[in-house]
């Protein structure tokens, strides 16, 4: 039987109380659909506005705000030794989906015309360094990544998941790392589940909404989103901006499964 108009009013007056939450408190426990199904269901609405030309960078800030909530109110985060001016992980490799890279060209763009110059510069220096490497063996060969400013990174609040969630309690873990990639560094749990929860999120939406829903090497993508007039409502419009940038290969059936159950339950 058709819900009643009364009722679908009750409903999207929970939705909106959820979705509020959402961006309050982060990925909480729910008795019904986890929260990032109602992540997914969110995200579908800002990539659905057809006539936006910046959906898609909106679509990112919302995963990094509910990403950042979730850290707030978490009850048990492990001790870090993260601090700002300690940069050993922004060589790592970082993988980053289309909206994060596009989030991040725009932030630049909108910088000072000799800051985005500069950083232009770097970024450019950072893809020619890493040449033709794949995605795997990058991570046997960091290189320093363009955005980084005196051991800072200059779109600290843009930054993509991959490097949200890459955390570190033992700063000589990490320099362990530069020396040895295969070193582990001990990172947090709720960190790394909340960032792989949102990149899910993001990826089921970005699928509902027939967009790529890929990861691409950092440098290499946001360098093209740089060189690309108008990249974000191209990519919108069906244009592959980023054919050829080197992509994370880990796409399973499984994965895309899971994809298919979110977008379903986010639509349901
Ligand atoms: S985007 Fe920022 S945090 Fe991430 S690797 Fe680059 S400089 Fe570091």
């Amino acid at each position: 039987m058709e819900p009643s108009r009364q009722q679908r009013r009750g409903q999207a007056r929970e939705r909106a109380r959820l979705t509020e939450r959402l961006f309050r408190e982060g990925l909480f426990p729910t008795a019904g659909p986890p929260a990032a199904v109602i992540l997914v269901r969110h995200l579908m609405g800002v990539l659905g506005r057809s006539g936006d030309g910046r959906r898609a960078s909106k679509a990112a800030d919302a995963v990094h705000r509910v990403f950042e909530a979730h850290l707030r109110v978490h009850p048990a985060l492990p001790r870090l030794d993260c601090k700002r001016g300690c940069a050993h992980c922004c060589s790592l490799i970082v993988t980053a989906a289309a909206p994060e890279v596009l989030q991040l060209a725009a932030s630049i763009r909108q910088g000072r015309a000799q800051e985005a110059a500069a950083l232009k510069a770097r970024i450019g220096e950072s893809r020619a360094a890493a040449g033709h490497l794949t995605i795997g063996d990058m991570v046997r060969k960091p290189v320093p990544c363009g955005l980084l400013s005196d051991d800072a990174c200059s779109r600290y609040s843009a930054r993509p998941l991959g490097c949200r969630g890459h955390v570190s309690q033992s700063v000589e873990a990490c320099l362990a790392n530069v020396a040895d990639p295969t070193a582990r560094i001990p990172g947090s749990r709720p960190h790394g589940e909340a960032a792989l929860d949102c990149k899910l999120a993001l990826f089921a939406a970005l699928k509902a909404a027939r967009l790529p829903h890929r990861s691409y090497e950092l440098n290499a993508a946001l360098e093209r989103a740089l060189e690309t007039e108008d990249a974000e409502c191209r990519w919108l419009a069906g244009e592959d901006v980023f054919q050829g940038v080197p992509m994370d290969p880990t796409r399973t059936p499984e994965i895309e499964a899971l994809l298919d159950r979110m977008i379903a339950d986010a639509s349901a």
